[in-house]
């Protein structure tokens, strides 16, 4: 078993508009009588869809979260999630966005549920803006619909929003939201509904290996899960924890730690408007050079400086 990068595997899930048949996972895959059977472990946005689209490669999947699909404590939980396609010059990203929009659409459709809310997205600039100009060929290139709007337009468009410092504005016309903790529901049923098996319980440290290579997972339940391949895709401390144990074979979510001293008091924002007459949702969207640093933890302070420009522009509301 061979463990994969990253980036690796982004780049492989982005080129597969034949889903699976450029994964590295599934390279050599012979479904039927020799079917391989894959453990996927965490059922938020990346290991549902990942657990899906195996399975429609020919694997026997089994999916494992401790609390369930979207749940509280997972990222991809709570009632919203963004989907845009300004990423500066990151094109991985903005093609990614392109393709999981297509994807959600697609499976809307396919499950008759409404999960996607293509409001647009408002990306308001103020200072050097350089991260957005380079996103904009990048958005023209993924096909994703979108306006350049002066600042004196976005005022008058947007009489709701303090544009004072606003030089200009991307207005993502594909851009919108997803039902976050619905959305990973309904991947979850879409997976049962296809053959997946789900089990809802803890994947446990110091699973079976021989020879540094990982050959199960061990259950809060004290059973354990013999498999070919393994996809952890679980929060960061426990797939740190699976991962101290070398296991080989594996691909794990994306994560950053807290980054110090990378937040900056210069902020471009994004927001949208009502959900379901729930008021509105802003947030700050750039790192920039380093500010000061918190000393104990090497971790900055982003809230109050967020807060404070979101109430600066979009009123005590924000
Ligand atoms: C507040 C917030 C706002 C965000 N806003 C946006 C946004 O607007 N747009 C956007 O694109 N991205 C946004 N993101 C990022 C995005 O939500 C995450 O990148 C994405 O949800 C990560 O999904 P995931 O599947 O990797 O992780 P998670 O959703 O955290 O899933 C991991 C799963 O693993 C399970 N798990 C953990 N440990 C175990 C174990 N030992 N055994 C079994 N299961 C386990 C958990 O229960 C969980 O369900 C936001 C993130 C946060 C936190």
């Amino acid at each position: 078993m061979r463990r994969i990068a990253r980036r690796a595997f982004l780049e492989s899930c982005a080129a597969a508009s034949t889903a699976l048949g450029g994964s590295p996972l599934l390279k050599g895959w012979v479904p039927m009588s020799k079917q391989r059977h894959v453990v996927v472990v965490g059922a938020g946005a990346f290991g549902g869809w990942t657990a899906l689209h195996l399975l429609r490669g020919g694997a026997r999947v089994t999916l494992v979260d401790a609390w369930g699909p979207g749940n509280s404590r997972a990222s991809s939980g709570g009632e919203t999630r963004v989907i845009r396609g300004t990423y500066g010059s990151r094109g991985i990203y903005t093609h990614l966005t392109a393709r999981a929009l297509q994807l959600w659409k697609e499976h809307e459709r396919r499950w008759h549920r409404k999960l996607y809310h293509a409001i647009g997205v408002l990306w308001l600039v103020e200072g050097d803006d350089a991260y957005e100009k380079a996103a904009l060929p990048l958005l023209k290139e993924a096909g994703l619909a979108f306006e350049e709007l002066s600042g004196a337009e976005t005022a008058r468009r947007y009489p709701q929003i303090n544009c004072e410092r606003v030089r200009w504005a991307i207005f993502e016309k594909d851009g919108g939201y997803l039902t976050a903790r619905r959305a990973c529901a309904a991947v979850l049923e879409g997976f049962l509904a296809e053959g997946g098996e789900y089990r809802q319980l803890a994947a446990e440290p110091g699973a079976p290996h021989t020879t540094g290579e990982l050959r199960g997972v061990t259950l809060s339940d004290g059973t354990t899960i013999v498999a070919d391949a393994f996809v952890f895709a679980c929060a960061p401390p426990a797939r740190r924890s699976f991962f101290s144990a070398r296991p080989r074979g594996t691909s794990g979510s994306p994560r950053r730690p807290c980054q110090s001293g990378r937040i900056t008091a210069r902020i471009s924002c994004t927001g949208f408007p009502a959900t379901s007459g729930a008021g509105s949702r802003s947030r700050t969207t750039r790192v920039g050079p380093p500010s000061t640093p918190r000393a104990a933890s090497g971790c900055p302070r982003p809230r109050p400086c967020r807060r404070r420009g979101n109430i600066s522009r979009f009123g005590s509301r924000a």
